[in-house]
């Protein structure tokens, strides 16, 4: 194609998990939550929903309000985006200029790579050391260096980097560095305080997965505000709609069920674990909705095709220098038995 800049002919594009739109799959593949959400959010979705005939409110300020008083920070340290995808968009768009370089760790989210791409950036990926640590040469100062990304907890392990460790990464680096903290409501600590302690620091947090939510598109970026400013000027204008902000509104403030939903998960992940562990598979104690196995014997790559065959989605992946393994996202203790009894007769 001739017309298109050159960096994106030549791109192969991101390919998110398998959405089967029809048949009944028990879906492990992308770690959804299995639980509905809040019965708050469609009743706020519906009062909305007669209001469509007005542009929605550019900044979203009804969420910043709600979510600065459940994080406890200031609603203008918050820029609201459509999924948190748009607001790694938004920042590679305003930090990541032609030529630059970003930095991510290996395994991790291959989104972040996609996205230089799209800027004409180069990516640097850095491998985890064997204790789920990051070498210090993680923070290195590097020509042309503009943007670090970290997913705490990662995927696909569900481990997670220590707030020490960060700090000090964020006091070495000469540019900002995005927590991506996807999956941080399953863990045991998130970072939101070190944005106050180090401007280079931003955490983004999205209600796909702890809110039940990945239908709806919201995501947001703890920032400090002089970084905000700037960000509000590179989103599309209008980037989330009425129903989207109606929704993560009344999600954001019904900080009970997601404590529920939060504490259902968490049981079925020591569950999934152990029984994984029982059958021979090498598990990585997991902070997140997923747990990343790895088998020393047998091949995982069949029994990801006869998961599905049997109607039943997992992730498979394999990553350059890393043992390829499967990464299932907790589910119901019903799907999780499902799962484990297809699993059981295959190793
Ligand atoms: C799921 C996921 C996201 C994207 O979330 P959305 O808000 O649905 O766009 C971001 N980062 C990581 C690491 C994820 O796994």
């Amino acid at each position: 194609m001739t017309f298109v800049r050159n960096n994106i002919s030549q791109l192969a594009g991101y390919v998110p998990g398998e959405q089967p739109q029809g048949g009944k799959f028990i879906k492990l593949n992308t770690n959804e939550n299995p639980y509905p959400p809040s019965p708050k959010v469609v009743e706020a979705i519906q009062v909305a929903a007669e209001k469509l005939v007005r542009y929605p409110d550019p900044v979203s300020t009804a969420f910043r309000l709600a979510a600065g008083e459940a994080l406890n920070v200031d609603p203008d340290w918050i820029i609201c985006g459509n999924g948190s995808d748009d607001i790694l968009t938004i920042l590679t768009r305003s930090f990541v200029d032609q030529g630059d370089l970003i930095r991510l760790p290996n395994p991790s989210y291959i989104l972040y790579r996609t996205l230089a791409e799209i800027q004409g950036a180069r990516s640097q990926e850095v491998n985890f050391n064997d204790d789920w640590t990051l070498p210090t040469s993680f923070g290195d100062p590097e020509e042309g260096l503009k943007l670090v990304f970290l997913p705490n907890p990662n995927s696909p392990t569900g481990t997670v980097v220590s707030q020490e460790e960060i700090l000090a990464l964020a006091e070495q680096l000469p540019c900002p560095i995005l927590i991506d903290e996807a999956y941080v409501d399953f863990a045991d600590f998130n970072c939101i305080e070190l944005v106050k302690q180090n401007e280079k620091i931003m955490v983004s947090r999205t209600l796909s997965k702890s809110y039940g939510l990945a239908g709806l598109r919201f995501g947001f970026l703890v920032a400090q505000p002089s970084m905000i400013e700037q960000l509000l000027k590179v989103k599309d204008s209008y980037n989330c709609d009425a129903l989207s902000i109606a929704g993560a509104t009344a999600a954001i403030s019904d900080q009970q069920w997601l404590r529920d939903n939060v504490s259902k998960i968490r049981a079925t992940r020591e569950s999934l674990q152990s029984q994984l562990t029982q059958l021979g598979f090498e598990v990585i104690p997991s902070q997140a909705n997923f747990v990343w196995c790895t088998h020393p014997e047998a091949e995982v790559k069949p029994i990801y095709e006869y998961l599905k065959e049997n109607r039943i989605l997992v992730r498979y992946m394999s990553y350059p220098n890393w043992k390829e393994g499967l990464r299932i996202s907790v589910g119901t203790d019903d799907q999780i038995s499902a799962c484990m009894s297809l699993i059981q007769s295959k190793v």
